[in-house]
């Protein structure tokens, strides 16, 4: 296999991997919450299938909320509490915080390192992430920073953390030798090709979402809302009448 080829492109697959093939998925978010908006119900399905699945979040959502109940100091401790929290809803117990400024974020070099060494320690079968690009249909999806996550993280499977060339300290400093990744599974794509029904997942899900409590405690619609957007998506997969579906894109990327 290429360890760095220029012609190599992602690609869309249809043939996506069978869950029994994956051992790891490692999901990566800019901030807490997003994956249980965007991803909670399917990996809920994967951690039931006995995947192992790490999260990621690259900030510590310190400029969320919705009034000033909680001390703004206070915002980034209680974000990480909350987000270990959710993951333990949909059966995920290691969650990592990369602890960058919320709002700020760039997918520079900084980043690409800390999520490839991040890849390179979690040596993951199959990597989530948001996209890098703008969905003009859904404003919220794009947010800044969920573009330099995805961008960073994208840059950070291909080709940082499969070149073993590429910031050599990771494996001088720290032993972590270069790994590919096989699969990348895009959340809030404005160009979705892959719908999982989460219909048997979605309680876990919700109770993930209800765990951001400084983010979603005024959400009196929250079950709602997530039923419309998720039975949308459904409608969009052909599943039928009375099913959820979260959306994804995916990229073979070995
Ligand atoms: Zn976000």
């Amino acid at each position: 296999m290429p360890q760095c080829c220029c012609h190599q492109r992602f690609r869309r697959i249809t043939d996506v991997r069978d869950d029994s093939e994956i051992s790891r998925v490692l999901a990566i978010a800019a901030h807490p919450d997003d994956l249980d908006f965007g991803a909670a119900g399917t990996i809920a399905l994967w951690t039931g299938r006995g995947i192992d699945v790490v999260y990621c979040i690259v900030t510590d959502g310190d400029a969320g909320g919705f009034d000033e109940t909680f001390p703004r100091v206070e915002m980034a401790p209680l974000r990480r509490a909350e987000q270990t929290a959710a993951a333990k809803c949909v059966g995920v117990h290691d969650v990592r915080f990369l602890g960058y400024p919320d709002g700020r974020v760039e997918a520079g070099i900084g980043l690409r390192r800390d999520l490839a060494r991040v890849i390179r320690q979690v040596r993951p079968d199959r990597v989530v992430c948001p996209s890098p690009e703008r969905n003009y249909a859904r404003v919220g999806a794009s947010h800044p920073d969920h573009r330099a996550v995805g961008s960073a993280a994208l840059d950070a499977v291909y080709p940082d953390a499969r070149n073993p060339f590429a910031f050599p300290e990771l494996a001088a400093d720290e032993g972590l030798a270069a790994w590919t990744v096989g699969e990348v599974w895009i959340a809030g794509s404005p160009a979705p090709d892959r719908y999982v029904d989460v219909t048997d997942t979605f309680p876990r899900k919700l109770a993930a979402l209800r765990a951001h409590e400084s983010q979603t405690g005024h959400l009196t619609d929250l079950d709602a809302r997530l039923r419309g957007r998720l039975a949308a998506s459904a409608e969009r997969a052909g599943l039928g009448d009375g099913r959820l579906a979260e959306a994804f894109q995916v990229l073979e990327t070995a």
